[in-house]
């Protein structure tokens, strides 16, 4: 079973994917993370985006693996843990960019079917419930208001030790969006069959017993099929 989860950023997708994917002992997969991995790879080569062959170079050697350190998301390079890296001020800024190279998103795409191929999984994303797995059990896409979401990074953020005013993360959050939104290849989008939730005046656990009942009631329409 695959339950997609996407939604912009910031909208609660990370927090709750992983509880719902723990809940139903399902692999739990943040292809943000991944997308970010590629962007701290590139930015440490210090590679210019435009340069095809350096990114085709670097996307045949770079091994991205996202894994559960003690019920804690931890994200490596190769080899290398990166997990708080990729979540700095510099990655974010620059990791719609690299997501928007269509080569970046075939890899990705590709290695996120491998991993989902194995087993029930929870994806979470931008384009998991239109391009990854159109044809997903489930789709779930989660919305929520700017200035909370832009609460959310900040609380994010201050657990790394870097601070943000909210109106700057507002703008920040909704230039990424536009950014995700609008480029050419698997742009953020509600898939038309997908089911939404405004997760702005809930919280986590209202948020995942949400999802578990949407889980819940598609597990038994596929029974009576
Ligand atoms: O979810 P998160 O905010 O960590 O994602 C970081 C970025 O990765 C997004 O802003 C987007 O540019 C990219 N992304 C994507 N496709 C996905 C997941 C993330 O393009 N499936």
């Amino acid at each position: 079973m695959i339950i997609a989860i996407d939604g912009p950023a910031a909208s609660g997708k990370s927090t709750s994917a992983r509880r719902v994917a723990k809940q139903l002992d399902f692999l739990y997969l943040d292809t943000g993370a991944m997308y970010r991995c590629v962007t701290l790879a590139f930015l440490d080569q210090g590679i210019a985006f435009s340069d095809l062959a350096a990114v085709e170079r670097i996307l045949e050697s770079i091994e991205v693996n996202l894994s559960d350190e003690n019920g804690e998301p931890a994200a490596y390079v190769n080899g290398k843990n990166v997990t708080d890296k990729i979540r700095s001020v510099e990655i974010t800024s620059n990791v719609s960019p690299v997501s928007a190279i269509r080569e970046v998103r075939t890899a990705m795409v590709r290695l996120q079917r491998k991993i989902a191929s194995k087993s029930d999984c929870v994806m979470e994303g931008r384009d998991i419930g239109t391009v990854v797995f159109p044809n997903a059990d489930v789709k779930i896409f989660l919305v929520a208001d700017a200035e909370i979401r832009a609460k959310r990074r900040q609380d994010d953020l201050r657990a790394l030790g870097e601070m943000k005013s909210v109106e700057e993360l507002v703008k920040e959050i909704e230039a990424r969006d536009a950014y995700d939104s609008t480029r050419e290849h698997s742009p953020l989008q509600k898939a038309e069959d997908a089911i939404e939730i405004d997760t702005s005046n809930m919280t986590i656990d209202e948020q995942v017993s949400k999802m578990i009942e949407i889980v819940n009631q598609q597990k038994e329409n596929n029974e009576k099929l």
